[in-house]
């Protein structure tokens, strides 16, 4: 569903990305856990092409981001092709990113980049639909400064899923979240999983990214240090910059 090859990306004179390489299968769950600074967001929003890699190439579900293929050759897409190609890749970000001027149910439909050409009764049954799949259902017609933290990033789910992407992102889910309303937004972000979407979620919560994820990749200083199914990277990690980072954060 996703493939990341030999991607690098600087700011000025700073390499945040320094050649990563990563697979990622469909209907796979993958944690990306690492220190800050690590690159872990730049390589997320790659992903999305809200950043442009320097070097390198990310394919989703076998399309070049950012390029269109013709014969053997690469040519970057227009603005518009790229905001269509965008709707390929959910994202949710730590701070929710809802549009304050529109209700919960707006959210979800009007959905950046949705292109829908599905009639309007159908959008909005969907929007329903995927709003009681997250357990908020009942705030369809609220705004989200009336919602709490943990509703308004499972609203930022639904609206995620109403894009019907190939791959969801999540940066930290979680991490603007009071303690007691991190559960249920794991809750939600496991039943994706338990659904077999394909999953990339950068988190610090490690027992969450133990029990979720099918594979662990830690990062450090722009690269793919060690990754492998969690109770190998987690329990007996092979790299001694994992050993450290894991004791800090354990
Ligand atoms: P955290 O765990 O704190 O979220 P991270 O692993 O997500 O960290 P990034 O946000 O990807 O790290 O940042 C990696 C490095 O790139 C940092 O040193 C950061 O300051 C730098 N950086 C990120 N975005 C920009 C930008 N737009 N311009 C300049 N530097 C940037
Ligand atoms: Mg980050």
């Amino acid at each position: 569903a996703l493939e990341i090859f030999g991607v690098h990306k600087s700011y000025g004179k700073l390499t945040v990305l320094d050649g990563i390489d990563l697979r990622v299968r469909r209907g796979e769950v993958v944690a990306i856990i690492g220190p800050s600074g690590s690159g872990k967001s730049t390589l997320l929003r790659c992903i999305n092409h809200l950043e442009k890699v320097d070097q390198g190439l990310i394919l989703v579900g076998a399309e070049p981001i950012g390029y269109r293929l013709q014969g053997t050759r690469l040519h970057e897409l227009s603005e518009r092709d790229i905001l269509r190609q965008r709707v390929k890749v959910g994202f949710v970000f730590q701070n929710f990113n809802l549009f304050p001027h529109l209700t919960v149910l707006q959210n979800v439909v009007e959905a950046p980049g949705s292109a829908q050409r599905r009639p309007r009764e159908e959008v909005l049954d969907r929007a329903r639909e995927l709003l009681a799949a997250v357990g908020v259902a009942d705030k369809a017609d609220a705004y989200p400064r009336q919602l709490s933290g943990g509703q308004q990033q499972r609203v930022a789910i639904a609206r995620a899923l109403a894009l019907e992407p190939e791959v969801l992102l999540f940066d930290e889910p979680t991490s603007a979240l009071d303690p007691e309303l991190v559960g249920e937004v794991l809750a939600v972000i496991r039943d994706l999983a338990a659904q077999g979407r394909t999953l990339v979620i950068v988190t610090h919560e490690i027992a969450f990214a133990r029990e979720t994820a099918d594979r662990i990749v830690f990062m450090d200083q722009g690269v793919v240090v060690e990754e492998g199914p969690p109770a190998q990277v987690l329990d007996r990690p092979a790299q001694d910059r994992t050993r450290a980072f894991l004791q800090a954060v354990l």
